[in-house]
């Protein structure tokens, strides 16, 4: 059985990042270079799992080339997980926090949490145990 695992590196331009007009070391031309944020993702099977590293580069506007230059060298872009497998899982834990702390069913959450910790409930689970081995009792008296 073959398991297909991989990593993909995305490279999106910077809105409002640094730009810069040097000499590209790759291509040799005066070139203006562009600010990116480089996205590394992890792959099983073709799918987007986790992204694990988000760093910025300078790209060449003529070849392409990325570096890591003085204009972005310690800059850490915020490791977002939108696109992925741990992304969706993270919104549908987000969604379903919201879900439960608002509306109809946070109000009957909150009133279940009131009549737990007021003892409402234990004593109404206290009858219905009662009841429950009254019945059980009956039963096993009959069969015998
Ligand atoms: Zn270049």
């Amino acid at each position: 059985m073959w398991i297909i695992i991989g990593d993909r590196s995305r490279t999106e331009p910077v809105a409002g990042g640094a730009t810069a007009r040097r000499p590209c070391p790759k291509c040799g031309a005066m070139a203006t270079f562009h600010e990116h944020r480089v996205l590394k993702t992890f792959r099983l099977y073709f799918v987007d799992i986790l992204n694990h590293d988000a760093r910025h580069v300078m790209v060449c506007g003529r070849c392409h080339a990325a570096f890591i230059t003085d204009e972005v060298a310690g800059r850490r872009p915020e490791l977002d997980q939108r696109g992925t497998v741990v992304g969706a899982l993270q919104g549908a834990a987000r969604r379903t926090r919201d879900v439960a702390t608002s509306g109809a069913i946070g109000d009957a959450v909150r009133k279940g949490r009131a009549a737990i910790e007021s003892g409402a409930v234990t004593e109404q689970l206290g009858d219905a145990a009662a009841q429950s081995r009254d019945a059980l009792r009956r039963l096993w008296n009959k069969r015998r």
